[in-house]
C-alpha cells in the first residue's frame, strides 16, 4: 500500500479552495493509502511566529473543519507536526543540501513573500531564515513518513520539486535511502478567490471558509467580483469573467448551470438574483458540514483523543525512518 503525506498549516479554518482543490483528493484517497495528514503548525508558525496563540487556537479549528468534511481519523493519521521533533532534526541535516540561492528562485517561496510585504518588506529584504527555509522543512514532512505520493495544491508543485531535488542529492552521498515524491492534483487544481485572484487562500482575505454563517457568506457573496462590462441588470456578460459563475459551478446543478450561463450572455439575469440564488445554494451545501462541525465543537475530548492517536502512529514510523537516515548519513552512534 502506497503513502500517502500531506499538509495543512493551522493558520485558519478549512476554505472552499481546500475542498474542492486538494481536499477533494484527501476525502477520496482515504480508504485506498496509508495516509497521513499533518497539522503543519511549525510551518505556520514560519510567517506567523509573532501570533502564536493564532496557530494554537487553529489547530483545533483546522481539525474540526477536515472531520467535518468527511476525513476518517480511522483511515487517516491526523497528526501535530511539532509533536514529531523527527521533522525538526531532518530539516538540519537537509539545509546542508540545499543553496540559498535556489531557496530564493522557488516560484512559491517568491509569491507568498510577495503576498507578506508587512512582515518581509517590500523587496523581501526582512525575510526569515525560517520562512526561507520552509521547503526543506516540507521536504523533512514528506521524506520523513517515506510520502510516496502529495496530493496538494497546484500552488505547492515548486515545494516538491525542491524536495525531489533534495531526495536524489541526499541518494546521491549517503546512499540509496528516500523516495523521490510525486504530486497528485485534481481537476481543479487551484480555486480562485472571491476577489478573483487566482488563488483562495487563508491568509488573502478572499476565501469562503466551511465555518462562515449564512450572514457572513451573504455578504461575501454580494462582493465577489463580476464581469466588469455588465452595468445594468440587463446588459449581457461573460460568465468565464465573473466569480459568482465560477462558485455556481463548485455548487449548482449541470442543468442549472447550462440556464445561468445563457441567461448571462443574453443579458436576462440580473448579477443580484444571480447572487441570490448562489448564496441559497452555497447554504445548502454547507448546511451538513455545519452540522458535522457542531458535534466535534460540542465533544472536544474526541477531537484531542484523534490528534493523540494520529500523532502516536505517525511517531512511530518518523523513529523507523529517522534510523535509517542516521545509518546513511553515519551519525548512527
Ligand atoms: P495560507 O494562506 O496560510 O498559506 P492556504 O489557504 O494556502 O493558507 P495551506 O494550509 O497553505 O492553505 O494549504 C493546504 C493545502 O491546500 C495545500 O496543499 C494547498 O496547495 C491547498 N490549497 C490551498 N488553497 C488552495 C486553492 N485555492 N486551490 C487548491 N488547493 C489549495
Ligand atoms: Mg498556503
Amino acid at each position: 500500500m502506497k503513502t500517502i503525506l500531506t499538509g495543512i498549516r493551522p493558520t485558519g479554518n478549512l476554505h472552499l479552495g481546500h475542498l474542492f482543490g486538494a481536499g477533494q483528493n484527501w476525502v477520496k484517497l482515504q480508504d485506498d493509502y496509508d495516509f497521513y495528514l499533518e497539522i503543519a503548525d511549525v510551518q505556520a508558525l514560519t510567517d506567523n511566529f509573532n501570533d502564536p496563540q493564532k496557530v494554537r487556537d487553529n489547530v483545533d479549528n483546522i481539525v474540526k473543519d477536515l472531520l467535518s468534511v468527511g476525513i476518517d481519523p480511522k483511515k487517516v493519521h491526523i497528526f501535530i507536526q511539532s509533536r514529531i521533533p523527527e521533522i525538526a532534526e531532518l530539516t538540519v541535516f537537509y539545509s546542508n543540501l540545499v543553496t540559498v540561492a535556489r531557496l530564493q528562485r522557488n516560484p512559491t517561496v517568491k509569491t507568498e513573500i510577495s503576498q507578506k510585504k508587512e512582515l518581509f518588506g517590500n523587496e523581501g529584504e526582512s525575510i526569515t531564515y525560517g520562512f526561507l527555509g520552509y521547503p526543506v522543512s516540507q521536504a523533512a514532512d514528506i521524506t520523513c513518513f517515506n510520502g510516496e505520493l502529495v496530493p496538494v495544491g497546484e500552488d505547492q508543485e515548486p515545494l516538491l520539486e525542491q524536495c525531489r531535488e533534495i531526495v536524489r542529492k541526499f541518494n546521491n552521498i549517503y546512499g540509496d535511502t528516500l523516495k523521490e515524491p510525486e504530486g497528485m492534483f485534481t481537476e481543479t487544481k487551484r480555486v480562485k478567490g472571491l476577489d478573483g485572484n487566482e488563488k483562495m487562500g487563508k491568509s488573502l482575505g478572499n476565501a469562503i471558509f466551511l465555518v462562515d454563517n449564512e450572514e457572513t457568506i451573504s455578504k461575501k457573496i454580494m462582493n465577489a467580483v463580476t464581469d466588469s462590462n455588465k452595468i445594468r441588470k440587463d446588459d449581457p456578460a461573460d460568465p468565464d469573467k465573473c466569480m459568482v459563475y465560477y462558485y455556481h459551478r463548485l455548487v449548482n446543478s449541470d442543468d442549472n448551470l447550462k440556464t445561468i450561463c445563457s441567461e448571462c450572455k443574453k443579458g436576462a439575469r440580473g448579477c443580484v438574483q444571480c447572487k441570490k440564488e448562489l448564496i441559497a445554494k452555497m447554504n445548502e451545501f454547507l448546511d451538513p458540514i455545519r452540522e458535522k462541525r457542531k458535534y466535534y465543537d460540542e465533544h472536544p475530548d474526541e477531537v484531542k483523543k484523534i490528534l493523540d492517536e494520529g500523532t502516536e502512529a505517525a511517531r512511530e514510523v518518523a523513529k523507523e525512518q529517522m534510523k535509517k537516515i542516521k545509518k546513511a548519513m553515519m551519525i548512527d552512534y
